[in-house]
Parts: structure tokens; sequence; C-alpha cells
């Protein structure tokens, strides 16, 4: 027999806070009158909010501690000096400049580094990321290995480069065209799938070699730490803080949102090894977020990062956190239902062109998905798919993205195992009804972001 591990939770809980429930009936009209988006619901109709993992966690008596010994001094609060201490020494970086959450921190990098007309290459694109890119007048190309794409494959590292396809684009456009490489720590729109310490360090070797500077998106870093120690040779006995290091000090910055890994409400910076880079960053911060010893939050926000980061990277939470996305995950599989493989870290990835393969993808079969699981049983989940993917910017066309996916995101120190059963009870009973549901067409649609608040109708 197969000895077992527990992925139970390192901690207990104090305080609960109550869910509505509603009707089969109720749910209806909540969808309906929301446009068909489980973005437009409202949260208090939601039993299970598995929308997304983004400042849903729950944080510890210790961060709550740190709330009360919040520093609201304008300049030079002293939480603002616990974070950079807790940045430096968790991940390395030299230089901090707090951000409201990781987009500000985007919007930052990107103004700074990028020149209209440049390239920016990266192991698979994420809605803000490359928004962001855009904005700046850069473009932005998918150098991740082709297995991403492709939900069946079993790669341990679906979140490597093809150094081939990075090669290809330097000696295409030049390195002065290529500011730098953005490499996600894990990648999100691949299902939260890691990137190897190996796979990185050649992608170190090759940018040094061509002296392009490498920004690290390191949302879920603690995450892929866990997964390379689970799977990559020679890493079973590094303990995640090591990893995670390792992982930093193979780049040049990162942009974090503090709202998923780190484990609090609100919250991202930028960090920097370039002082010039940090110098144009801490002046343009200013501008658009606060000084640049508070960058758009509060000092109590600051110091519950702080803690957060460094309860991120305790082995028995990482294990209890991604255990738990296994554990529902391998439900699914077991009861043969389409999910991304190998499961992601922090979520589980519905194949909705397999499980509804009657919706062509301009009907929106993930939207479509999402919708149906929210009548079932109240379960909010999200769209990754052709809505999230927008239009290109030059054709104006959908961009028909490989993956066309529903997101099952889970919280962390959140939900229970309890929960995880009703949500596999619930995509079964879904699966089950497939072939009798109908697709959708949209019928509002904005400018930018638009899976945020698009509506749609059953067609
Ligand atoms: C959430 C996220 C971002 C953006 O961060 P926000 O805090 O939502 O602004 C960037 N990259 C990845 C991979 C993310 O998951």
């Amino acid at each position: 027999m197969k000895s077992r591990s527990s992925w139970a939770e390192p901690y207990k809980i104090k305080m609960v806070e109550l869910l509505k429930m509603t009707t089969l009936q109720q749910r209806k009209k909540a969808i309906a009158a929301a446009g068909y988006n489980t973005f437009l619901l409202k949260s208090e109709d939601v039993y299970i909010d598995l929308l997304t993992d983004s400042g849903t966690s729950a944080m510890s008596d210790i961060q709550w501690a740190g709330m009360m010994r919040g520093d609201e001094a304008y300049a030079g609060s002293r939480n603002y000096y616990n974070l950079e201490k807790a940045v430096k020494e968790t991940y390395g970086y030299a230089y901090l400049v707090p951000t409201h959450q990781g987009r500000g921190a985007e919007h930052l990098i990107s103004t700074i580094l990028i020149k209209k007309g440049d390239i920016i290459p990266g192991n698979m694109y994420f809605t803000t990321t490359r928004l962001h890119q855009e904005l700046a007048g850069g473009q932005f190309r998918d150098i991740i290995i082709d297995e991403a794409h492709d939900p069946a494959s079993l790669h341990p590292f679906k979140g490597n480069v093809d150094l081939e396809k990075l090669e290809k684009l330097i000696r295409q456009h030049g390195a002065e065209k290529i500011p730098y490489v953005c490499i996600a720590t894990t990648v999100n729109m691949a299902g939260g799938q890691p990137i190897s310490i190996d796979n990185l360090r050649q992608v170190r070797e090759l940018t040094a070699r061509h002296g392009i500077r490498i920004i690290h998106d390191m949302t879920r870093v603690a995450e892929n730490a866990y997964f390379i120690q689970q799977r990559e040779p020679g890493y079973k006995r590094k303990s995640i803080a090591r990893i995670v290091r390792e992982i930093c000090d193979l780049t040049d910055g990162a942009t974090m949102s503090a709202k998923k890994d780190a484990l609090v409400n609100i919250g991202g910076f930028l960090a920097l090894n370039d002082w010039d880079v940090f110098e144009e960053a801490r002046n343009l911060v200013v501008v658009y977020e606060g000084l640049h010893t508070y960058g758009g939050l509060a000092g109590r926000d600051m110091e519950a990062m702080a803690i957060g980061i460094r309860e991120s990277i305790d082995q028995n939470h990482i294990h209890a956190r991604v255990g738990q996305v296994e554990y529902l995950g391998q439900q699914l599989i077991d009861a043969g239902i389409p999910i991304v493989q190998p499961i992601g870290s922090h979520g589980v990835f519905l194949d909705a062109s397999q499980i509804l393969p009657h919706i062509p993808q301009d009907q929106f079969p993930a939207q479509t998905l999402a919708a149906h699981l929210y009548m079932d049983a109240g379960i909010r989940a999200m769209e990754r798919g052709v809505v999230s993917a927008g239009r290109d910017p030059k054709t104006g066309k959908h961009r028909y993205p490989k993956l066309e996916l529903v997101r099952l995101t889970i919280p962390r120190r959140v939900y229970t195992q309890a929960h995880m059963d009703v949500i596999a009870e619930s995509v079964m009973r879904v699966y089950n009804r497939r072939s009798q549901i109908k697709g959708m067409k949209m019928v509002y649609e904005p400018t930018y972001l638009r899976f945020f608040q698009a509506r749609f109708e059953p067609v």
C-alpha cells in the first residue's frame, strides 16, 4: 500500500464567517441579473467563492495583531521598514517599492523599461501584465513550452521556457528590442504550472549573454518552490525558503501581487536589484500610487504583508495549501472529468472545450460552464478562455486561446475538506447533464480586460 501523508491544516479556526444559503430559483435569478458573468454576482449570493485566490486568504492571528501595529505616518512608516526587511531576507531583492497591488508594480516597470516597438517575451501571458506591456508600447511574445498549451500533457514543469523560441526572438528582433524577459512563478494562465530551476538557470544564461534582464512575476513563487521540492531532482531536502531564494537570485527584479502567496487582502510591490531602475520607480510611484514608503497602502497593510511573506514560505503551510488543491483535483480526475494536469498550485482548471465540445469557442464554452456551476450549487468560478484572452489590438478580432478553461481557484486557509467535497459533487452533477447545456452570446463588451464586466445571454 502507498504510504499516506496528510496535508491537514497547520492551524485551527478561531472565527467563522456565516454564509447565506440560496435556492436554485434565487441563483438562476442572480446569474441572469449578473449577465451570466460570475464577476458581476454579489458575493453574498455565493456559497463557495472560487472566483480567485487573490486577496481572499484568511490572515493569521499574528497578521491581525500586526494590523494593530500600523504606523500611519505619511512618510517613513515603521511598517515600510519591516516590509523592506521581509522582502530582502526572504527574496533577496535589494530595493523595494510598495504598490497597492501587483498591477501597480507592472505599470511602473512597464513604463520605465519598455519603449515603443519593444518585444517582451514571457512564459505565457497574464491579463494585466500584458495589458501594461501593450499600453507602454510593447508587444508580448509567448515563449512557454508547447506542452503548456496542452491540457492533457503531464509534463512536470509546464511553466518552462522553450529556449529555442526565446533565442529565435532575440535573433529576429535583436537584444536591444527586448528590455526584459518576464518569468512567472507559477504560471497562472497555464493552470498554476511551475517552472523548474534548471530551466530558469538556462534562461538566465541565455539572457545574460545578451544583456537582457529577467523580471520575475513572483506572485506564486512559494507554490512554485513547493513543486520544485517535490519534483526536481536534488531538491527533496531543500527548504521552501531556500528554493524561493534560489529562484529570485536568478532574476533581476520582480513584480508581486501579495494578494496571492503573501496571504494579505491587499498589497503588492516592485522589487529591484538595479539602483537606476529603482531610482526611477521610486520617483514614478509618487505619481500613480503614493509616496515611496507606502505606495498606496496603509501602514497596517504593509505590516500584514511583511508577516504574510514569512508565513508563506513555511513548509507545513505550503504543503497544506497545495495539498488541498490536489485533493479536489484528484476527486475530479477519479470521476473522469477533464481537467488540466498535472494539478496546479492555486486551483483546478476544468477543460471546458472537452466538457462542452458542442459549444463553439465564439459561444464561450468556459463562460457558460461557469454560469452553470453557479446555478447548480452557488459555486463561483472564473472563465479563463476566449473572453479573458480579449481581442487582438491590431485586427480587432477575438483571440482564440488553445485553452478554454474554467478556474476553480482555492483561497488560502479559507475552506475545509468538506467544502472541497461539495465542489467536486457539483462539478460532477453539471458534467452529467452537459449535453443539455447551450452556449451564450456577448451583449455588452468593455474595452479593457473585458472578462471583468462583459454581459452575456444564452443563445
Ligand atoms: C494577480 C496576478 C497579477 C496582478 O496582480 P493584482 O494584484 O491582481 O494587480 C499579475 N500576475 C499574476 C500571475 C497574477 O496572478
